[in-house]
């Protein structure tokens, strides 16, 4: 890492997720290599026991080979994930400076492991042990030490400039509202998932009434998108889009997912169902179903409907998050009575079913897309793992979608300067969940691993240096 310049700069960066405690950190090492005194303030606008965003919930699973190894195929499929609209420089660096990244982060005491999550195998990924939580503790104890003061319930609302360049920040705390001088600003505050009237605006009706995944999620009201757009910054990523997953309607924990849906059927409340359960790897179909489950159905519920088989699956309870035990009956009919689904629709959508699962039930494989499809005249299809739902108990488990983040963001380059007509805005930059570079649908295992190296590289340049290419 390489360190150019040297004048002292004050820095102040908006989020304590992923994104923001990599800029504070990587601005406050920037600033001591240069031997300059620093002066970087985060804040946050959650008290200190919720701050953390989405970042403090999350298992954080990073789509790399190893904790040095990118895939080679990353920036490929990066452009087949947004439909050739992502920027190819911003994912071209991202999967340079990943490997550099996690060993940075392991330099704070962050260990890494290659972790088993659902069944069907996805991309590769790594883990930091502990997730979420550990990280915000781990990288906010070092940003402390390094010199980064907190401001906790203190809520960025606007961005002061002067001929162009940032001067200063408006923040409000404790009702008061003041101005903090600033020579550069990072917002890392997130997506605009938890802002109702934004939700509705960019996604229709009910999207304001759609669940949101984790506590620290509502936090996320778009407020730096809107302080940026009042400068009249560039947008970009799809504002149709967001990461959405199916989790147990009974459960009130944080992202008490359900991802063994593919292994049985879904039907939604009048007993039908209404899409190709195996219609691809856990993360190929999850967003689209949950989506689909809120904005489509009625009353936004679905029920995932197996058999006693689920028990045999190896380490099925990989793939539950949920604390609540899923609805169980010895028939079918009982079973459609404790859903409150009619009992003669969902018998003749079962029947349908299993009268369609004519392939060898031998073959079936939880851990890949095992080619089991259901007979063609079923509709919708079912692809793979088309077993018949026939031995009892019968298990059924309510889902809703629940939103993660919005893909709608802020244009920033490959230095996470957010951009205006195209050009670097001074002193403004971003990274994470606020930046728009997603479109039609989340690659995997990428948004924490984003805000940490366009965060660290956000840090660096506000700090008047840069990261090695
Ligand atoms: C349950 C769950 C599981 C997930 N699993 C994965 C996964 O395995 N892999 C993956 O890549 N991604 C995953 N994600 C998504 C990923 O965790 C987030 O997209 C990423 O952590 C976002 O980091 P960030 O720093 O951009 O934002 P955040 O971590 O959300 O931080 C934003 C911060 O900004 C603060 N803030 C907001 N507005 C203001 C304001 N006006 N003033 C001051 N502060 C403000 C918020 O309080 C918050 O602390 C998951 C998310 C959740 C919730």
């Amino acid at each position: 890492m390489g360190v150019t310049r040297t004048a002292s700069r004050k820095i102040i960066v908006v989020g304590q997720g992923a994104a923001g405690l990599a800029a504070a950190l990587s601005a406050a090492a920037a600033m001591h290599a240069a031997g300059l005194a620093i002066h970087i303030t985060l804040i946050d606008k959650a008290s200190e026991d919720e701050a953390g965003g989405n970042t403090r919930w999350s298992p954080s699973n990073m789509r790399m080979a190893s904790p040095e190894r990118m895939e080679p195929s990353f920036v490929h499929d990066m452009l087949e994930a947004t439909g050739s609209r992502g920027d190819v420089s911003y994912f071209t660096r991202l999967a340079k400076q990943a490997p550099a990244t996690i060993e940075w982060l392991a330099s704070f005491g962050i260990e890494f492991v290659q972790p088993a999550y659902y069944l069907a195998k996805g991309p590769p990924r790594i883990q930091p042990v502990g997730g979420g939580p550990v990280l915000v503790r781990q990288l906010t104890r070092s940003a402390r030490q390094a010199g980064v003061a907190f401001r906790y319930s203190c809520v960025a609302r606007e961005i002061v400039t002067e001929n162009g360049g940032i001067t200063a920040l408006v923040i409000e705390q404790d009702g008061t509202r003041r101005t903090l001088p600033a020579d550069a600003i990072v917002l890392a505050c997130g997506g605009f998932q938890g802002n109702s009237e934004m939700m509705r605006t960019h996604f229709g009706e009910r999207a304001e009434t759609m669940r949101l995944i984790s506590p620290g999620t509502r936090f996320n009201t778009g407020d730096g998108i809107r302080m940026a757009m009042q400068l009249r910054a560039d947008l970009s990523g799809d504002w149709s889009g967001m990461h959405a997953e199916p989790v147990d309607a009974r459960s009130d924990n944080s992202a008490p997912v359900v991802l063994v849906y593919p292994y049985g059927i879904v039907v939604d409340n009048t007993g039908r169902r209404f899409f190709d359960e195996g219609g691809g790897l856990m993360h190929e179909t999850w967003e689209r179903f949950a989506r689909a489950t809120h904005f489509e159905l009625p009353g936004s519920i679905a029920y995932a409907i197996l058999d006693s088989r689920l028990f045999e699956i190896a380490d099925y309870q990989r793939a539950i998050r949920s604390d609540v035990a899923p609805m169980r009956a010895e028939t079918l009919a009982e079973l459609a009575k404790l859903i409150g689904v009619d009992a003669n629709n969902f018998a003749a959508t079962v029947a349908a079913y299993n009268a369609s699962c004519s392939g060898d039930p031998g073959s079936f494989d939880a851990t890949r897309c095992d080619g089991l499809a259901a007979a063609p005249k079923l509709q919708p299809p079912k692809s793979n793992w088309a077993r018949a739902i026939c031995v009892p108990p019968f298990l059924a488990y309510p889902l809703v979608g629940a939103v993660a983040y919005t893909f709608g963001g802020l244009a920033t380059d490959d230095h996470a300067r957010v951009l205006r007509d195209g050009a670097p805005i001074p002193g403004l930059f971003a990274a994470g969940e606020i930046t728009g570079h997603f479109y039609a649908t989340a690659p995997n295992a990428v948004s924490v691993l984003r805000a940490f190296v366009f965060g660290r590289i956000a840090g660096h340049e506000a700090a008047g240096s840069s990261v090695a290419r």
